[in-house]
């Protein structure tokens, strides 16, 4: 249902903001939920804006759960900048509390609103256009590793069940496999012998967890480059945003998943895997900014499985993309025939890549202890 002026007015007048409400407008380009610039004009002829965001519930069936992990995150961030000399309301995010005492607003049609300080004078990048960027996000996604070091991950919801669980995946995958609902199955088979040969490499850090070898961690899992803010007068990460999907997991996922979509040659669904490739000088630009900053609060262990953080986000990632196509592509949205498959096979041109520089990559780990 589109959101009528009416409708917004109505919302933020929920909201405890200084200032008379100006008016709304769409802002940015995230893909998830309806985000608009909020204008209030100050008694001093001066104006300010705040985020005002929709949370889309049908991606987020418990929203409720989901803001009770964004409060308790960027509380104690806000603390623990405060504690480290910065500048708690740049530095994350920042909610604006409703009149009734509550940090989100439900409207008559169920919608979930929440408000939160404009962290002004900043950009975000939607691509990896040089190791530069792609540095200065490693260190933000460090440092936000880093001040939650000794957050209680236990207590966040788990808002997407087993999220990154790849022997779960592997499960899924062998269900669509079986179904084999397309009958597609039956043209992809070096593409499943692919999954299928490195089974027993996804049990490593789900096993691990299990055994307390890796630390439960608190886990941002959309760590794109556009989900950090880049301070517009230093050029650095300064603020962690979307939190959104924040859950309790492992720290090589975050890093994994990085590395997955940032250090590569080609677009995800690129066609042809020629152009495919694993670029170590961007994933040594990551893993340096990421270990500088948070390298003083990872585990040895930790460290050491950076290169299988980074190998199993992108097989799981081939993998879903795989079964997705096999089950009839109804999960992620195609927009030409084999859409899933390109996609998958970029997925397990990565992994191969990786597999081939597995001793490369630990060097560069090693380099940046
Ligand atoms: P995605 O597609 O990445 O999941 P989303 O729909 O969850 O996006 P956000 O990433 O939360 O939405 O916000 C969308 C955009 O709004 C961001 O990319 C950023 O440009 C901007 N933005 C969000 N919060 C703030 C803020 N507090 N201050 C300034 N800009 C912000
Ligand atoms: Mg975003
Ligand atoms: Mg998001």
């Amino acid at each position: 249902k589109p959101i009528t002026e009416q409708h917004l007015r109505c919302v933020v007048d929920c909201f405890s903001v200084e200032g008379e409400f100006a008016g709304a407008l769409p802002y940015g380009s995230g893909h998830i939920n309806d985000t608009f610039a909020a204008y209030y004009q100050l008694a001093d002829g001066t104006s300010k804006r705040y985020i005002l965001q929709r949370i889309n519930t049908h991606v987020f069936k418990d929203p409720k759960a989901v803001m009770e992990n964004v409060i308790g995150v960027t509380h104690y961030l806000g603390k623990e900048i405060v504690k480290a000399g910065g500048d708690p309301i740049r530095e994350t995010l920042n909610l604006i509390a409703t009149k009734n005492g509550e940090y989100y607003h439900v409207d008559e049609d169920g919608g979930f609103w929440r408000m939160y300080i404009f962290i002004e004078d900043t950009t975000t990048y939607q691509m990896v256009k040089n190791a530069a960027d792609f540095y200065n996000s490693a260190r933000a996604f460090g440092k936000f590793q880093l001040l939650l070091a000794d957050y209680p991950a236990a207590t966040l919801h788990e808002t997407i069940p087993l999220f990154h669980n790849t022997v779960d995946r592997v499960r899924q995958f062998k269900e669509a496999l079986a179904a084999n609902a397309t009958g597609r199955a039956n043209d992809v088979c070096d593409e499943i012998e692919f999954v299928l040969a490195r089974e027993a490499d996804t049990h490593v850090l789900v096993d691990q967890l299990a055994d307390g070898k890796l630390p439960l961690r608190v886990t941002h899992n959309d760590t794109k480059l556009n989900n950090v803010l880049i301070d517009n007068a230093t050029g650095e990460g300064i603020c962690i945003i979307d939190l959104d999907t924040v859950m309790p997991g492992l720290s090589l996922y975050d890093f994994g998943d990085s590395i997955r979509f940032g250090a590569t040659t080609a677009a995800e669904d690129e066609p042809d895997l020629s152009k495919v490739n694993f670029d170590i000088s961007l994933f040594e630009a990551y893993t340096k900014g990421y270990l500088e900053v948070a390298g003083k609060v990872l585990t040895a262990n930790e460290i050491q499985n950076l290169p299988m953080g980074a190998k199993l986000m992108t097989l799981e990632c081939g993998m879903r993309f795989l079964a997705d196509h096999i089950a009839g592509d109804t999960y992620f949205k195609i927009h030409r025939e084999g859409h899933n498959l390109d996609r998958a096979r970029t997925q397990f041109k990565l992994v191969a890549d990786m597999e081939q520089q597995w001793d490369e990559m630990h060097k560069v780990v090693k380099k940046y202890i």
